[in-house]
């Protein structure tokens, strides 16, 4: 923004401020400058950490550079704001969870999640088994691998390429552009995902997965392969900030309905065993991934996202965590900040 302009706009915000009239706090708290000011303070402060390491149990993520930090926030008029690595790309992983849930609620309703996988948090780790077995596969959710994979077996499609190729269109919709498998990724994940298969057939066991269990894990296995930077998740967590229509593109991806169904799972678990400490540091919706990244929602304001590979022991980013916190709080994201009258 040029210089004059950015002065005018202060001195109207707070003549508007002084005058009680119709700019609000949450337009202060998002003006241009604070948030460019947000983003540098977060960046800088956690450039040089160097804790956590990459998951290592999908042999390939162990070789993704672990230094890539990058922070995208994406206000709901469209305001794009980057700072650091922003074009290098990571694996999507979990976050493509949220995703497909976002397709099945549109083509199913949201009962067809309650009903199937349950809307809970286990309390255990996202790929664990005993958390199937102690509810017989209720009482979880899709952002853990049995019921995310259990969503993915929901998609509809006259067969395998129809499903994979909605799945894709719902992301790159949801991202504004086209994305695309990273297939070394899909390679080193399809040999080493015998948990997952494991998991799924333990769904369908339990009368919980329908169709081929095999085939629903190497759509997921897919899903979670697709290459994203941190444009790309900010601009999938604005659409679901700003109601279901990507903010930039201006396109409509899903239902304004069914946001509020997708933000209260991923607010639920979205961290996986994690979700409650995130949930009382920031009050935002998110989801991490494996691969490093992390989005998350603030309604009506903003999606940001941070990449950064390192991870804690829950399977989530450090930096991106820290990041994201910093900026959101600095930001009035918090959608549970009550402001005494
Ligand atoms: N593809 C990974 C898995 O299924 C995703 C896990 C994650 O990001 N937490 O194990």
């Amino acid at each position: 923004m040029k210089p004059l302009k950015k002065t005018l706009q202060h001195i109207f915000i707070a003549v508007a401020l002084a005058s009680g009239s119709s700019v609000s706090q949450a337009e202060t708290m998002l003006d241009p400058s604070r948030i460019k000011m947000a983003l540098q303070t977060a960046y800088h402060k956690y450039k040089n950490i160097k804790e956590g390491a990459n998951a290592n149990y999908i042999p390939i993520l162990a070789k993704v550079d672990s230094n890539i930090f990058g922070i995208t926030l994406v206000t709901t008029d469209g305001k794009v704001y980057s700072i650091g690595d922003t074009t290098s790309e990571v694996s999507i992983q979990s976050i493509s969870k949220v995703f497909t849930m976002a397709r099945v609620i549109e083509e199913s309703g949201t009962k067809s999640i309650s009903d199937n996988m349950g809307v809970d948090a286990t309390g255990q780790a996202f790929n664990s088994i005993v958390a199937i077995e102690q509810y017989k596969g209720e009482e979880m959710n899709p952002m853990v691998n049995p019921g995310a994979i259990t969503a993915t077996s929901m998609i509809k499609g006259a067969n395998t390429d129809a499903v994979w190729k909605t799945i894709i269109d719902t992301y790159s919709d949801f991202a504004g552009r086209k994305l695309s498998i990273d297939k070394e990724v899909y390679k080193s994940e399809a040999e080493t995902n015998q948990r997952n298969r494991a998991l799924a057939m333990l769904m369908h066991a339990y009368g919980r997965l329908q169709g081929d269990a095999i085939e629903a894990t190497d759509i997921y296995t897919r899903q979670c392969s697709v290459s994203v930077n941190t444009t790309d998740l900010a601009n999938m967590a604005a659409t679901l900030a700003n109601g279901g229509t990507n903010p930039v593109s201006g396109k409509k991806v899903v239902n304004s309905d069914n946001i509020d169904e997708i933000l209260a799972v991923m607010a639920t678990a979205g961290l996986y065993d994690d979700s409650g400490q995130w949930l009382y540091r920031t009050g935002l919706p998110a989801k991490s991934g494996v691969g490093g990244g992390i989005l998350a929602v603030s309604p009506n304001k903003f999606g940001i996202a941070a990449i950064s590979p390192p991870l804690d022991a829950a399977g989530n980013s450090i930096r991106a965590q820290r990041a994201i916190t910093d900026i959101s709080n600095a930001l009035g994201g918090n959608p549970y900040k009550v402001i005494p009258k």
